[in-house]
């Protein structure tokens, strides 16, 4: 990756820290769910509102690294008015793109975390919205951890 779009990802990450969108609790949510990413302290809690087929709504709150924020910021700007299945289709993509294995050429400004599959502790943290957004989505409820044994 050359320096400019190094610099140019970590402004739009440091931009979506500072203000982050659908930053609030969501009263009348289908479904939430907590995120907790011990390895780095980063917790975020999601709400999806699903209308039909659709995601009508998405929100979060949360504290973390600048990471984590920003990356559950975009999550909801992206997934918002989408169907659930376009949702988890992107979710897909974002996972293969901070793993490595894609490039996200399609993905637009979730390409900033692309540069995260060279660190993999955060590839956790720019995950850990996307994991609550999905449990959400599937179960209505509940809490996801990076860490299979954490309390
Ligand atoms: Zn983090």
């Amino acid at each position: 990756m050359s320096a400019e779009l190094d610099e140019l990802y970590q402004s739009i990450i440091l931009d979506q820290n500072r203000r982050p969108q659908n930053f609030h609790k969501m009263e009348d949510a289908s479904g939430h769910a907590d995120g907790l990413n011990p390895m780095c302290g980063d917790q975020v809690t999601v709400w999806v509102k699903v209308e039909g087929d659709k995601l009508v709504d998405v929100s979060f709150v949360g504290q973390g690294c600048s990471i984590s924020k920003a990356s559950a910021s975009l999550m909801t700007a992206a997934v918002k008015g989408k169907t659930k299945a376009e949702a988890e289709q992107l979710y897909e993509d974002f996972h293969a793109l901070v793993t490595g294995k894609s490039d996200g050429a399609h993905l637009g400004r979730l390409k900033a975390f692309g540069g995260v599959s060279r660190f993999p502790l955060r590839v956790k943290c720019a995950s850990l919205a996307w994991h609550a957004m999905k449990a959400a989505l599937e179960s209505g409820e509940g809490t996801v951890s990076t860490e299979p044994h954490a309390p």
